[in-house]
């Protein structure tokens, strides 16, 4: 039987604003799709955290037997910035600024994105569409929306018309806002834009002569608007109607409001049962911004390179640290609460390891299911990984009264606790017993200096029998020695 039989998750949904219990819409089948990055420069750490908030998501739904299906986009043409629509694509902006093709830029910060995701332990999604690759799909939602009247063209680009959708709709279902209060809160257009309304938003947009990221259409040549992109990737590949929708919290308006307004304008029925928002990373209490020095990329985390840090961290210890915060709470990055998180995280290790030498007994003296059930009623109750750390701890203290022989498992419930451990140590928090591998390297040195440091002794007493027997005896360990003007150093092979 799938665990997930046995367990009453929770998710919170933006859209009502509560906990309720989910329920998939194909028992045993999840579809989750989260918007991605768009691939102009690099991947921030608050990116970081928002994906790795889905990525604990999507290790708890397989950890529980769920069949899911993960969608995450990626963002190659289309982004306006600022999120005006008679503003530049992003990633057009940047390759005009380094004189390259939008295609190389694109290609750069998507390497550049996997790379910081494999560093930090993620899982990748099943399915990683790209706008560009779905530009007919786009075209075809357009002509949808124009068919059943909510949309409209003005010289070859075409809006989708949100006064006449909220007619009929709710523009503002999502993120609460309130259609006149947005119409009595933005500046009359000024004569440079076709739209009729300020709320109204791009479906399609004209390129201009010189704009290179370029499709033909029954409109124009030109480019999809952003939104477009997430409704026609997601359902393409989840259906008209899937589980979840996530992403970071600042795409809930506008970007995810005119995902439903397009899905319904082109359906007529809400597309997503679920939507999810993962909350912000701020730096020393404030917003993370270059140009203030406020600011650290994820790769600085690992080389320790950059002045809001004392050290580099591992990438266990960085994951650790952003999943002691529930993924709705602000969590705030400071060098001293990653230091504190360091030293969680290695206790943590530090008994994991201990669990492998303890041996069971007759009787249990510890209520391990009830703990292991703690365990899930954690994650059950909308993904709280804080408290499942806590839970961790508990677990830490069962260990060292175990070693203690304080409390006894027999080998029924040491079984389960082991399994427990591991399952929610490494495949759901997906951390990595990085402290093992980095002991043994201090072990190992500790040693080898050790001996280099009897060779050299030898040596000096003329004892070459007994210096060359140490060198030798090394090199079966596949350890080789080698002597210079600083003194003698060491290679493992
Ligand atoms: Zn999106």
């Amino acid at each position: 039987m799938p665990l997930y039989k046995s367990q009453t998750l929770k998710i919170y949904n933006s859209l009502s604003g509560e906990k309720e219990i989910f329920s998939p819409i194909n028992e045993g089948n999840i579809g989750m799709y989260v918007c991605g990055p768009t691939v102009y420069s690099n991947v921030h750490l608050g990116n970081v955290r928002t994906f790795m908030s889905f990525d604990v998501i999507f290790r708890y739904f397989l950890h529980l037997g769920y069949k899911t299906r993960y969608v995450r986009n990626i963002t190659d043409v289309g982004h306006i910035v600022d999120d005006v629509d008679d503003g530049e694509d992003k990633i057009a902006k940047k390759a005009r600024i380094e004189q390259l093709e939008p295609m190389e830029v694109v290609q750069q910060y998507t390497v550049d994105f996997h790379d910081i995701l494999s560093l930090f332990n993620f899982l990748p999604p099943s399915i990683e569409p790209t706008a560009t690759g779905h530009i007919i799909e786009q075209i075809e939602i357009v002509k949808n929306i124009m068919d059943n009247g909510f949309a409209y063209e003005v010289n070859g680009s075409v809006y989708f018309d949100v006064i006449k959708y909220n007619k009929t709709n709710n523009y503002g279902i999502l993120s609460g806002r309130n259609i006149e209060d947005m119409l009595s809160n933005t500046r009359d257009l000024d004569g440079q834009s076709d739209k009729k309304n300020a709320q109204d938003f791009a479906l399609w947009k004209k390129a201009e002569p010189q704009h290179i990221m370029r499709w033909p259409s029954p409109w124009s040549d030109g480019f999809p608007g952003w939104h477009l992109e997430c409704t026609a990737m997601s359902t393409k590949y989840l259906g008209n109607h899937f589980d979840i929708h996530g992403g970071g919290m600042d795409l809930k308006f506008p970007h995810h409001e005119c995902e439903i307004a397009q899905n319904e304008a082109c359906t007529g029925h809400t597309p997503v049962n679920y939507w999810m928002h993962a909350n912000m990373l701020t730096l020393n209490g404030k917003k993370m911004a270059k140009s203030t020095g406020n600011n650290i990329l994820p790769r600085e985390i690992l080389t320790g390179e950059n002045p809001n840090l004392s050290k580099a961290f591992s990438p266990s210890v960085a994951r650790f640290f952003i999943l002691q915060a529930h993924y709705r709470s602000n969590l705030d990055f400071t060098n001293d609460a990653i230091l504190a998180a360091e030293k969680g995280f290695y206790r943590l290790m530090e008994a994991v390891d201990g669990l492998a030498t303890i041996s069971a007994t007759t009787n249990s003296s510890i209520d391990i299911s009830s703990w292991k059930q703690n365990c899930y009623d954690a994650m059950n109750d909308d993904f709280n990984s804080p408290i499942l750390i806590a839970q961790l701890f508990e677990g830490v203290r069962f260990i060292n009264l175990l070693k203690d022989n304080s409390a006894t498992l027999n080998s029924e419930d040491l079984k389960t606790f082991k399994e427990a451990i591991h399952s929610f140590v490494f495949d759901v928090l997906g951390l990595k017993d990085e402290k093992a591998v980095g002991n043994n390297n201090i072990k190992l040195e500790g040693v080898v200096n050790m001996l280099i440091g009897m060779r050299n002794e030898a040596r000096s007493n003329k004892d070459f029998a007994m210096s060359d027997q140490i060198r030798d005896q090394l090199i079966v360990l596949g350890i080789q020695l080698k002597d210079g003007k600083e003194g003698t150093t060491f290679s493992v092979q």
